[in-house]
């Protein structure tokens, strides 16, 4: 039956979905009354509505949240820059590699240098290969055979770190590739930041002395030479063992009286200040190659604890403007060493026989670098050439070469002074020594003999002494019975 009372239905669902609508509501508007907005869009409604205000609550929960959020990492910001500090070290800093390298440094398993280790994860691999027979010049004793040393480094890879420094001390450490910046040398430039606790500061002076000292320990006894690679100067392979001053044996006295210039002219800086003269020297050696000339340089480098900065103007890609921006950022305590500098020669291009016709350094480039604005102040230059008649005679003026010196061909004293060095401990009575230099006499390899002009005049090499010696190392009759392995080849067609 219907219900024809005016009495509201009950529903049949015993929970109403909303709650008993007061009665008023219900009562029909007058026509007066402007159209009535479904009770339901209401905004007390609205408001009454326990879902939607359910809703209200949770986005203000949500807002009052995400505020906390907000505040929480303004305070950690904040926090993070009142307790901590942030070292940011870009790659173009010397003490990037010295940083990389004490973070990764070998660690026994006792103590906290172990557990450093054991919390670098994420590492990369730095590997260093070098040939067995490179440029003989930097390697005494090293045979040929053209096998490939290498070396592994680890470092700690892209990423973050946390490093146990000291006990209770944590450093955290970020290596990043910033962007999309190269350096010079076309990798892709990177920063290291080491973060840790203001209160920890101090540790930055320990961490920076011992990754100095470590770098300073792997090149201890050693000496660093520079290449220029591309815009920059980059090291050379690794730090290569100093080379005896002794092991190079020029004529005598030469050698001595070069050392005591270099030396005389370092102790006299203040010479130099005074009148306001650039506090610069330039040496020039020449001669046929394998004579000793880079060897020289090298060892004096080693024994001045300076390195070489070196440069070949033959190199391919070599230019004036390169020459000059390499000479501005010259590294620090290093002899500059500029071969091959016949090759700077303004009219190369015609007479290059090779075809080669791209860029090089001229001779006023050559100039300019010596000399010019782009010299840099305090140096020490050092050039050689083989071929000493074909530089241009401006070059060779005080200020740009200040000493020339020949080192030439082999001498029966440099002869005498490398049998020593090589089988002094054997041939005690010199009897070795005398039979080996006659035999070369015989061969005419000092120049022959004036008073005999059936010997023919013939020169060796220092270079090819050494090579004889080496081939019969601890033999000394094996090197005088094939002493002829000396006469240059050149004499034998
Ligand atoms: P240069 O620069 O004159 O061409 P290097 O210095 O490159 O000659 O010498 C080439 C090789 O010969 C090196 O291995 C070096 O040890 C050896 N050598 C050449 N001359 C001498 C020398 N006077 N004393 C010792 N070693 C020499």
């Amino acid at each position: 039956t219907i219900p024809t009372t005016g009495a509201q239905p009950q529903p049949a669902f015993p929970f109403p979905s909303t709650p008993a609508i007061p009665p008023q509501t219900t009562a029909l508007p007058t026509a007066s009354a402007p159209p009535p907005t479904p009770s339901i869009f209401g905004l007390d409604a609205l408001f009454n509505n326990p879902v939607f205000a359910g809703g209200i609550g949770l986005a203000g929960l949500g807002a009052a949240a995400a505020f906390g959020r907000r505040a929480l990492i303004a305070g950690a910001g904040l926090l993070r820059r009142q307790l901590l500090v942030n070292i940011e070290i870009s790659k173009r800093d010397p003490s990037y590699n010295w940083v990389l390298a004490w973070l990764a440094q070998p660690r026994d398993n006792r103590g906290f240098l172990a557990s450093r280790l054991t919390r670098l994860r994420n590492l990369s691999i730095v590997t260093t290969t070098k040939s067995l027979s490179p440029r003989p010049a930097m390697a005494e004793g090293e045979s040929g055979g053209g096998k490939i040393h290498a070396d592994f480094r680890v470092q700690p890879g892209f990423g973050r770190h946390v490093v146990r420094h000291a006990p209770g001390v944590y450093i955290a450490v970020n290596r990043e590739k910033a962007g999309t910046a190269t350096t010079a040398t076309g990798e892709p430039h990177e920063t290291l930041t080491l973060t840790m606790l203001w209160m920890h500061r101090h540790v930055l002076a320990d961490v920076f002395t011992q990754a100095h000292a470590l770098a300073q320990s792997f090149q201890e006894g050693k000496t660093v030479v520079y290449t220029a690679r591309r815009m920059e100067w980059a090291v050379l392979g690794k730090p290569r063992l100093k080379r005896p001053l002794g092991s190079v044996i020029l004529d005598e006295g030469v050698k001595e009286a070069l050392v005591k210039d270099v030396k005389d002219f370092l102790a006299a800086q203040q010479w130099y200040t005074d009148r306001g003269v650039p506090y610069r020297r330039g040496y020039l050696l020449y001669g046929p190659p394998g004579t000793g000339k880079t060897s020289f340089i090298q060892a004096l480098a080693g024994e001045l604890d300076y390195s070489v900065a070196m440069i070949n103007l033959s190199e391919v890609g070599m230019t004036d403007d390169l020459l000059a921006q390499l000479l501005t950022q010259l590294p620090e305590k290093s002899i500059l060493l500029l071969e091959d500098v016949d090759a700077a020669l303004a009219n190369r291009r015609q007479r290059d026989p090779d075809g080669y016709t791209g860029p090089t350094v001229t001779a006023s480039g050559l100039l300019n670098a010596l000399d010019g604005l782009a010299a840099g102040e305090d140096r020490i230059t050092f050039l050689t050439t083989n071929h000493i008649d074909r530089l241009d005679p401006a070059l060779i003026r005080p200020g740009r070469v200040d000493m020339m010196v020949r080192i030439g061909e082999a001498t029966r004293y440099q002869a005498g002074q490398m049998w020593d060095r090589y089988y002094g401990d054997i041939d005690e009575d010199h009897s070795g020594r005398e039979r080996f230099l006659k035999r070369l006499d015989e061969l005419g390899l000092f120049g022959g003999d004036e008073k005999n002009p059936e010997v023919p005049k013939r020169h060796t090499s220092t270079a090819a002494i050494q090579g004889l010696f080496q081939f019969h190392k601890g033999d000394m009759e094996g090197a005088i019975k094939n002493a002829d392995a000396l006469i240059p080849r050149t004499f034998e067609a």
